[in-house]
Parts: C-alpha cells; sequence; structure tokens
C-alpha cells in the first residue's frame, strides 16, 4: 500500500470506496506529506512508544505512525471508515482500529492494558468540537500521557500558550498551562486538507508536567473558580465567583480573599495567572 499523503492517493481511496464526508465528525483528510513527517517528528515517536491515534480518517497519519511506534491503537467513531482502514493499514501487524467515540473509551485502561501504565503518547488531528473534552478529559481522568500532540485550528492553539492581558486568553489556557508545556510546532495552511477547511490550523504539543506548574491544594476547587471567573468575563472576579451556581462563597470571603491575594476589589478574573488563581483557591479552600 503506497502512502495516502497526497490528493491523488486520497481521492482514489475515497473514489475506490464512494466515501462520503461527513461534517458532523469534522472530516478534513490531510494530504501533505511533509506536514505528515512533521508530526510525526514532532511527537519523537520511537519503537519504544505506544500510541493512540484519535480520529484516524482513512488511516493517512496511522501510516506514519505504523512505521514510527511499537504499537497504535487508533479509534474512530464513524464505520464507513473501518473497511477502508482495514485495507489502507492492511500491511501493518502493529496497529488496532476501534470503531467508537473517543470520548467514551476507557483511555485509562487501555494504557494500564497495551503499555502496563507507562506514559503513552497522544497524536490526533481533532475536529474542532472535541478538542477541548478530550484534552481535559484526557489530563485529568488521570491517563498516564507523556505527550499530546494535535493538529486544532490555528486559534484554539493561541488560546492554549496565552496568558492575561491577550483576549484569547481563558479557562483552556489555565487547564492546559497548568498540566502541560504547550508549543506550537507548525502552521498548517488550509490547502494541506481534503476538503479544504475554512481555516488554517496549527500543530501543537502539550508536555506533560512531570509535577503540576502550581501548589494547589484543591484542584477540582481552582478549575471552578477559573470556570467562574470566565463565564462572565465582563463582570468583576468577584461576582463571577459569587454568581456561580458550582461554588457557595459568600461576598465576603471572596473580598477577604482577593484582598489577601493583593488586588483590588474590582479586579477582573482575566486578569489573574495560574499562581494568582492557585493562591486565590487555597485562600478559599482555608
Ligand atoms: N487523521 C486523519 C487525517 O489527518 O487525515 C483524519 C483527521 S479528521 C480532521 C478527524 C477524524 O476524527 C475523522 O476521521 C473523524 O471521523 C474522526 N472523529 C470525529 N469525532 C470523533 C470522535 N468523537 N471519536 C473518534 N473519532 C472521531
Amino acid at each position: 500500500m503506497a502512502y495516502l499523503g497526497t490528493p491523488t492517493a486520497t481521492k482514489f481511496i475515497i473514489d475506490q470506496y464512494q466515501f462520503a464526508f461527513q461534517k458532523k465528525f469534522g472530516q478534513n483528510f490531510l494530504i501533505d506529506s511533509n506536514i505528515l513527517e512533521g508530526i510525526v517528528e514532532s511527537a519523537e515517536i520511537t519503537k519504544d512508544d505506544f500510541v493512540l491515534e484519535i480520529g484516524p480518517g482513512i488511516g493517512t497519519m496511522t501510516q506514519y505512525l505504523c512505521e514510527a511506534a511499537r504499537q497504535v491503537v487508533a479509534v474512530e467513531i464513524d464505520k464507513a471508515l473501518i473497511p477502508i482502514l482495514e485495507h489502507t493499514l492492511s500491511e501493518y501487524d502493529n496497529v488496532e482500529v476501534i470503531n467508537q467515540d473517543v470520548l467514551k473509551v476507557d483511555i485509562k485502561s487501555l494504557a494500564e492494558e497495551r503499555n502496563n501504565g507507562k506514559p503513552i503518547k497522544v497524536v490526533a488531528n481533532l475536529p474542532y468540537y472535541i478538542t477541548t473534552p478530550i484534552i481535559m478529559g484526557l489530563f485529568e481522568s488521570g491517563v498516564p500521557i507523556e505527550s499530546i500532540t494535535i493538529m486544532v485550528q490555528k486559534e484554539v492553539a493561541d488560546r492554549m500558550q496565552t496568558g492575561p492581558g491577550s483576549k484569547d486568553y481563558g479557562a483552556l489556557s489555565l487547564a492546559v498551562q497548568y498540566y502541560a508545556t504547550a508549543e506550537v510546532q507548525m502552521i498548517v495552511s488550509a490547502n494541506c486538507f481534503m476538503p479544504r477547511p475554512n481555516v488554517d490550523s496549527a500543530v501543537i504539543k502539550l508536555t506533560r508536567h512531570q509535577e503540576p506548574a502550581v501548589e494547589v491544594q484543591d484542584e477540582k476547587l481552582m478549575f471552578q473558580i477559573i470556570r467562574a471567573s470566565f463565564n462572565q468575563r465582563r463582570k468583576t472576579l468577584v461576582n463571577g465567583l459569587k454568581n456561580s451556581a458550582e461554588l457557595s462563597f459568600s461576598k465576603e470571603e471572596i473580598l477577604e480573599a482577593i484582598q489577601k491575594l493583593g488586588k483590588p476589589e474590582t479586579i477582573r478574573g482575566e486578569a489573574l495567572t495560574l499562581e494568582e488563581f492557585a493562591e486565590l483557591s487555597n485562600l478559599l479552600k482555608k
């Protein structure tokens, strides 16, 4: 089986199987071999690695992953792609395709069973609508992860990397930075996909910290505070926290904590750094 990462090879498979692209699954397949090689290089995959690929499509990137890794598990939601994957991956004996919604797969058990609980590498070209739940799910559920190398919309990559003062700063930025170092590896033009999406994409690598970036007594509380702060971006921090259904602090308690943090009463949540959110949640925990 020749590599699929060209417009001609991709079109050939699509026509052969009369495959109909499904918008609801965010299906834009990569057709540029330089980008494919770049992703696998960025992920630094070796023959020791177990790789989870999310959304293999017709198997374009999966072929590269099979060459580089010890074992690959690819989770694909669209059952119309399963016979195609059987064909395009038939030469590889180190791959298993699971036909399932990745959000329903117990990835922790998968890593336990297939990789003896050792940290796994995740590689994915994700549809935008599941980017955040997938990343948060992987980090928060305690799956042993070494790195996540993913293609996302360029704007989402910006959100992951940014800090206070940017309009892109939000709960996703803080969550990603709490768990990982985020580095954009390359910007990918919309022309590298079939069909062509409306926006450019970026490959971003999230390398998990050995220890979280800040010390926090109650992680869950910190993320509730973060979510509450950004749910009402235009409100002050004190109002954002007071109005949250997830939290039950009084205005006085919140004001006292903000004062101890050394911030003015009128401060907005979007002005706080990750360290300050951690400190605020430690103060409120008391
Ligand atoms: N990896 C391929 C490539 O780079 O050419 C395909 C990428 S395409 C942007 C996204 C893929 O994810 C599609 O094959 C789509 O069917 C699959 N997908 C979408 N939602 C999914 C989900 N919840 N679970 C598993 N796969 C999903």
